[in-house]
């Protein structure tokens, strides 16, 4: 589609993984598959269910784009979210809303060998290591922007050709609830969108009726990540 032209300031670049079908080493950005665990520790386990956590997102960040890695910070963002259907740890625990229980959102500085520790999980996600990263023009929605004011029919066509609703890295988070950034709890400030996770993009996961997911992280407080989703 052309941007409109009251749009083109507001265009960001994100980041669509590239996803290779392997594991890859344990410090590697992945969608699935093993993470570093630091030495000593276990894989995270769900409060709810007792069994290990599915890792769904694990991003390095030295193996970023260059653009995109001032606001994720230094080493390992990991994502790791209970899948268990019984119990329905996701309705259990409130899933959906940033600072769940049955969700952990953390960064790792790997020093060595991490703990010899994967996930007890039947059904676990084939891993996706992301092999690289393809950069798109990616747009808002419109309770970003309050100041633009665009005729419903160009805001359709945004809907369905300018906004990117995939799996991606930094961009514009696609909200399907309009905003829902979280706060961070030391600062309260808000927090910044980093990842996007869409239901059945790379992963099979499924958000309720096909929500999508932000990880976010405090810019004052980098060790405070948070993880939501929203879905129609
Ligand atoms: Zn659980
Ligand atoms: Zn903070």
């Amino acid at each position: 589609m052309d941007i409109p032209v009251e749009l083109r300031p507001y265009v960001r670049t994100a980041w669509l993984p590239e996803a290779a079908e392997e594991d890859g080493p344990p410090t590697a950005s992945k969608l699935g598959g093993t993470a570093w665990i630091p030495p000593g520790d276990s894989w995270p386990a769900c409060p709810n269910c007792g069994r290990s956590l599915q890792l769904l997102l694990q991003l390095d960040a030295d193996a970023l784009p260059e653009a995109a890695r001032a606001a994720v910070g230094e080493g390992l963002l990991q994502l790791f979210y209970c899948t268990s259907q019984d119990p329905l740890c996701e309705v259990d625990c409130q899933a959906f809303f940033p600072f769940a229980e049955s969700v952990v959102a953390r960064r790792v500085v790997p020093k060595g060998e991490g703990a010899d520790a994967v996930p007890d999980l039947p059904g676990a996600f084939s891993p996706r290591r992301i092999a690289g990263w393809r950069a798109v023009d990616d747009l808002p929605t419109p309770e970003d922007v309050p100041d633009v004011d665009l005729p419903d029919r160009v805001w359709d066509d945004v809907y369905r050709h300018g906004l990117v609703e995939r799996d991606k890295l930094a961009g514009w988070p696609l909200w399907v609830q309009g905003p829902e950034r979280p706060r961070c709890p030391q600062c309260q400030s808000t927090m910044h969108v980093v990842f996007q996770i869409v239901s059945e993009d790379t992963l099979p996961i499924v958000f309720g009726d096909m929500g999508t997911g932000h990880l976010s992280v405090c810019l004052e407080h980098p060790d405070v990540l948070a993880f939501g989703w929203a879905c129609t």
